[in-house]
């Protein structure tokens, strides 16, 4: 069964997201939700997809340049140079 999502247009950049029993605050300028998966892994969370998607922009824009498909082939082919940071989530399960 498909969950459903509530959104509601706060100031500025803030998004309220309601989902089942829980609700998250979306900044999309700042690119932070309360869930912190946005700003830990710098991809869109599923409640910042609803607000990306609510104001017509491209989720895949909100993501950080080392998700993009030319730093993808650039690491492989061992000519990145850019700087990767990881988060803390990732960083503790190594
Ligand atoms: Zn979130």
């Amino acid at each position: 069964m498909a969950r459903k999502f509530k959104l509601e247009k706060g100031p500025l950049t803030l998004y309220t997201v309601f989902s089942d029993a829980k609700k998250c605050v979306v900044d999309l300028k700042a690119r932070t939700c309360i869930c912190n998966w946005f700003q830990t892994m710098e991809l869109p969370c599923e409640h910042a997809i609803i607000a990306i998607v609510d104001v017509s922009l491209d989720p895949c824009g909100c993501c950080a340049e080392y998700y993009s498909k030319d730093i993808y082939i650039q690491r492989r082919l061992g000519t990145y140079r850019g700087k990767m940071r990881l988060g803390p989530r990732v960083a503790h399960q190594w």
